[in-house]
């Protein structure tokens, strides 16, 4: 191919001319290094690069080629457990390669591990017909994930022969014979990152991703194959919410995208993931997990890249019948990566210099989630949730990236800088947050938990939106101008709050909830309010029922009963209407 050359570098931007044969979203070798770039516009002979490397050293003069390719992603045994950087060079082989911690320039690593030897597992036979998408054998990948070796995108044909044994991700473990001739096929296929992977049809998500996140689940579920945004401040719990729903999420498979965000938190990410186990295998979270890292100190041009490189592996392993979450680390970095660009290209701003193509640039990124039947024959299905964190200037969240985010996902989880302040966490506001899926997942809850879900759910929203009227009344003119009802919903909405909404991630209990927890703990602090209710209309003093400290207290730490034990909240609800009882039959004189 012919060789272009350099006429302008503007920092991770790079403008060569006599490239008249590539094409836009070709991958370029970019100076003498051969840094690796990307065309992102093409005007006449002139191609604009975004290099993923950085470019100091290279000027006007030095030569580009074209790859004559888009950026792609190799996928295939190998990929669970491995940490990658934006455009998926693994960081360990890197550093070694590199001989360096820093990511040496124009050093090429593959991607996936060529000395790792696999077991393949043939699950097809020779004469067998296959297209694409039929699994044609299987590899142990890790304790906990089997992974499937697909026949890639437009390979249909009859088998022809077919090994078992022992193979690294480039040898050929089974030929197809294909209308066009033979096709030797690896464990290994190639996709470029900026395409959606196919799919059979989409379906519509109905059943919640549990996350065992007490505010999220009961009040402002994900569906598996839906889309989650939380925007909040800096130190409002945005990490901790994706490390939360990464580690709980009931989905198979975990990609982690850090992107533009300190490298510290990914290193907490490696420390601690290992450390977990899975409560479904008792294997550790690794053992399921795939990791992007392009931190802050890393390349700008690559977060661009990194996003689309995880998107694509979460897509992968979808197709092959899995549930897949993905989280994003920040969206914001990676709109600002865009914003950059988008003015060294001297485009024509938008709304706070965003460019015009914002909003599309993300709904292509979360229209990749969702439910699917997968291609080939035995119609199994996968999803792709995604969770990105958006991080407003000032927890601003009128600004361009999170207004053009909430027009495409349907679960907000905001995050209030106050209640982080006054460390109620995880600090999602209940007040302006939604799940456009709830509806939905109601009917499954109800089916699927306890017939009641719903409407202890329903129950529950509305006193503790009742609670903010309430409070606005008590501010006005004074908590005696309340009626004892009203009192006792302030009393039960600040239960609500204290030990139902707040949940410490950090405790080795409350760190997560099974549906069934989360059903019996608010059975409880609603029946509080039924049972008072009943008091107060046999005569008892609010101030009396208010004083039972000792079951209110039962209440209160109900969330730090373990998962074996969770009947005992059944048995604080016993105790609790005996005792009532007994304040009833006592009558409601106050204690002197
Ligand atoms: P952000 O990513 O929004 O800047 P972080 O996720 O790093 O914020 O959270 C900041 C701090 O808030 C954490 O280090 C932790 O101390 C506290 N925090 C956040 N969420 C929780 C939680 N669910 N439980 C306990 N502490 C939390
Ligand atoms: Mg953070």
């Amino acid at each position: 191919m012919k060789i272009g050359k350099i006429i302008k570098v503007s920092g991770p931007l790079v403008v060569a001319e006599g490239m008249d044969e590539a094409n836009i979203y070709d991958v370029c070798k970019v100076g003498e290094k051969g840094l690796i770039g990307e065309i992102i516009e093409m005007r006449g002979d002139k191609a604009s690069i975004q290099v993923y490397e950085e470019t100091s050293g290279i000027g006007p003069g030095d030569p580009v080629q074209t790859t004559g390719e888009p950026l792609s992603v190799e996928l295939g045994p190998g990929l669970i457990e491995s940490m990658f950087d934006g455009i998926q060079r693994p960081l360990d082989a890197f550093m070694e390669a590199a001989q360096s911690p820093f990511l040496t320039k124009g050093v090429s690593v593959k991607s996936l591990n060529r000395s790792r030897i696999w077991k393949f597992v043939p699950t097809v036979k020779e004469g067998d017909e296959v297209e694409a998408g039929d699994i044609i054998g299987t590899v142990q990948e890790t304790a906990v994930v089997l992974h499937k070796i697909m026949v890639p995108f437009g390979v249909k044909g009859t088998i022809k022969s077919i090994k078992a044994g022992e193979f690294n991700v480039e040898e050929t473990v089974c030929i197809v014979n294909t209308e066009k001739g033979d096709k030797e096929l690896s464990m290994m296929q190639k996709w470029p990152v900026r395409k959606g992977r196919p799919y059979a049809s989409k379906m519509n998500p109905v059943a919640p991703m549990v996350t065992g996140q007490r505010v999220i689940d009961t009040f402002f579920p994900v569906a598996k194959g839906g889309a989650a945004a939380v925007p909040g401040p800096f130190g409002a719990g945005k990490t901790v919410v994706q490390h939360q729903v990464a580690k709980w999420g009931d989905t198979e498979i975990v990609v982690y995208v850090g992107c533009g965000e300190r490298g510290n938190e990914m290193t907490d990410v490696l420390n601690e993931f290992p450390e977990l186990k899975d409560p479904k295998t008792g294997e550790s979270l690794m053992k399921r997990t795939v990791l992007i890292a392009n931190t802050s100190n890393m390349p700008v041009a690559a977060r661009e890249a990194s996003i689309y490189t995880g998107i694509t592996i979460a897509e992968y392993f979808r197709d092959m019948g899995y549930s897949v979450s993905i989280m994003a680390d920040s969206t914001s970095r990676w709109a600002e990566a865009l914003r950059e660009m988008s003015g060294r290209l001297e485009e024509m701003p938008g709304d706070e210099g965003y460019p015009a193509y914002l909003g599309s640039r993300l709904a292509d990124y979360y229209e990749r989630a969702g439910k699917v039947i997968c291609l080939g024959k035995d119609g199994r299905e996968g999803a792709v949730t995604a969770i990105g964190a958006v991080s407003p200037p000032g927890g601003d969240i009128s600004e361009p990236v999170t207004q053009s985010t909430l027009r495409i996902v349907k679960v907000f989880w905001g995050l209030d800088a106050n209640l982080a302040y006054q460390r109620h966490f995880p600090s999602i506001n209940w007040l302006n947050s939604y799940s456009l899926y709830a509806d939905n997942i109601d009917a499954w809850m109800d089916e699927e938990v306890a017939s009641d879900w719903s409407s202890l759910r329903t129950k529950a929203m509305s006193l503790l939106q009742e609670e903010s009227n309430l409070q606005e009344i008590v501010r006005l003119v004074g908590i005696d101008a309340l009626s004892e009802g009203d009192r006792l919903k302030l009393e039960v909405s600040k239960s609500l709050r204290e030990d139902y909404l707040q949940q410490n991630a950090f405790h080795e209990i409350d760190t997560y909830a099974s549906l069934n927890k989360q059903h019996k703990m608010l059975k409880l602090i609603l029946q509080f309010q039924v049972e008072a209710e009943r008091a107060l209309k046999a005569g008892v003093y609010l101030d009396k029922i208010l004083k039972m400290d000792e079951i209110r207290d039962k209440i209160a730490r109900s969330k730090y009963i373990s998962e074996e034990n969770i009947n005992k909240i059944d048995e604080i609800g016993v105790e609790l209407t005996a005792e009532m009882d007994k304040l009833i039959s006592e009558g409601g004189v106050l204690d002197a």
